[in-house]
């Protein structure tokens, strides 16, 4: 943690109302980019920012915007009186609606309105709120466009331009958009860019948007999180699945995301983990929205512990307490690695990433270890030859839950798996309210438990999150 954890959010000279809504979310302390970024954007200089999400960079862009235009909000119910002065665009709709929800929050004590926009929904179910008036709007791009076409929203007197995720943006083939966005918003306006990696394409992209940029980073560009302790076995590929199935047995208790490479391995790999009666369920581009939402779900419930994503289709996944991320096949875009861990070691926790390094997929580690410039231990891996033959039937229920005949989620969970690992979960989100090195407030553990319990509010976003990868990733998947 830096010395600047050490501000308090009065210090930063953010105003009143602001501060009331912070203190209620329960956050005593700015997280290391909220204290670099916001004196800087309070300022009005142009941002470029390498902070992945779970740094709590969404409060760092918001809160300095709501400040600036608090002398502007009004309780006038004229359109008029609320222009959109603040764009926010996000790759993804899940995205977009975590930091819509923040910036709601954050704004509750001033007239400032806010909204936004995706695809996948009727337009017109946006256009009625947009005509009546919003400060601030979160956007996808390609529907942001679509409402720029329809002629139902003005950016004529758009202030700030928000670029989340934007190294995302690029990966999903947004520029050319972005592009015509950027023609459309007035030349005078401060521009914020965050961004987990920083490659030479975000570095154009932010000489293209940005004016005369400072650089914060909470961290090295490209670093991993030091909360997150990494790992890699070095194992044949013939062998690999063997492997896993042996480390999720080893880590029974832990809820986990497995990564592959392709839609196709994340799928077989999901049956194959089935077979071994592993509660796991795969989330891609191919799977139908009902079967994404099930599985998210039942993830976030616990009824299911590995999930096998893909790379798109994990991203954004808001399972802010997730401890074991493993990356069964290596990717070939090293920033992908950055991404995949910035799963686990969220906003303080404790994470472990551990990678499984077959014959073919040194050369990519290596590049890996190049970007985020650590190496990363490697072991052989040992494989457990007493470990069951993945068709063998299990007959001892006391050797975990990973023996037991797998269960849809729908029904009950196995007798060994609680149905809520509430318990587990506390310890995480109380190592993330640690983490941040502040004290709990007992509005933070009402939010910790109301985080950890799956309440319907989550369960909701956890819909939205499924409906938003399949309009969102479908195209971009590999
Ligand atoms: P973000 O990186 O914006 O997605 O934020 C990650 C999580 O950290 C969110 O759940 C925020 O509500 C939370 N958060 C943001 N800032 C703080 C803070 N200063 N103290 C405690 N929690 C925070």
């Amino acid at each position: 943690m830096s010395e600047q954890t050490t501000v308090d959010f009065r210090a930063l000279g953010l105003a009143e109302p602001l501060l009331k809504a912070i203190d209620e979310s329960g956050y005593t302390t700015p997280t290391p980019i909220q204290a670099q970024a916001i004196p800087l954007a309070l300022q009005r200089m142009d941002l470029m920012a390498g902070a992945q999400t779970g740094t709590g960079k969404t409060a760092a862009f918001s809160l300095p915007i709501l400040h600036t235009l608090l002398p502007l909000s009004s309780s006038s119910t004229s359109p008029a009186k609320h222009p959109i002065r603040a764009l926010v665009l996000a790759p993804t709709r899940e995205l977009a609606i975590q930091v819509y929800d923040n910036i709601k929050t954050y704004a509750k004590h001033t007239h400032l309105r806010s909204l936004v926009v995706y695809g996948g929904v009727d337009i017109k179910t946006q256009t009625p709120i947009l005509k009546t008036g919003v400060e601030i709007l979160v956007a996808t791009p390609g529907r942001l466009l679509d409402h720029v076409e329809q002629k139902t929203l003005s950016l004529s007197q758009v202030q700030f331009l928000v670029l989340d995720e934007a190294d995302r943006m690029l990966d999903m083939g947004f520029m050319p958009d972005l592009k015509r966005i950027l023609a459309l918003l007035p030349k005078q306006r401060q521009n914020l860019m965050f961004s987990a990696t920083f490659s030479d394409e975000i570095k154009k992209l932010a000489d293209a948007f940005l004016n005369n940029p400072t650089l914060i980073e909470v961290a090295r560009s490209n670093a991993t999180n030091d909360n997150v302790e990494q790992k890699a076995y070095l194992v044949n590929s013939d062998q690999k699945q063997r492997f896993l199935v042996q480390l999720l047995k080893q880590y029974a208790n832990q809820q986990v995301i497995v990564f592959t490479k392709t839609k196709l391995s994340a799928s077989k790999l999901a049956r194959a983990l089935e077979r071994d009666q592993i509660p796991c369920s795969a989330i891609h581009g191919d799977k139908s929205q009902k079967e994404r939402i099930e599985a998210l779900d039942a993830f976030k419930a616990g009824t299911i512990h590995a999930l096998v994503a893909t790379d798109v289709a994990a991203r954004g996944l808001d399972i802010s307490d997730l401890p074991l991320v493993i990356n069964y096949e290596i990717s070939t875009a090293p920033e992908d690695y950055v991404h995949r861990i910035g799963r686990t070691g969220r906003a303080g926790a404790k994470g472990i990433a551990i990678s499984l390094i077959d014959e073919d997929e040194t050369k990519y580690f290596d590049d890996i270890e190049k970007l985020i410039k650590k190496q990363i231990p490697k072991e052989k891996a040992t494989i457990n030859t007493a470990s069951r033959p993945r068709t063998s039937k299990a007959t001892s229920a006391d050797e975990g839950w990973f023996q037991q005949p797998y269960q849809p989620a729908a029904a009950a969970a196995p007798k060994e798996v609680p149905a809520k690992p509430s318990t587990a979960k506390r310890k995480v989100v109380a190592a993330l309210l640690g983490g941040f090195g502040f004290k709990a407030t007992p509005q933070t553990r009402n939010q910790a438990k109301r985080g950890a319990g799956n309440k319907p509010r989550q369960k909701a976003q956890a819909s939205d999150i499924a409906q938003a990868e399949v309009v969102e990733a479908i195209s971009a998947q590999s």
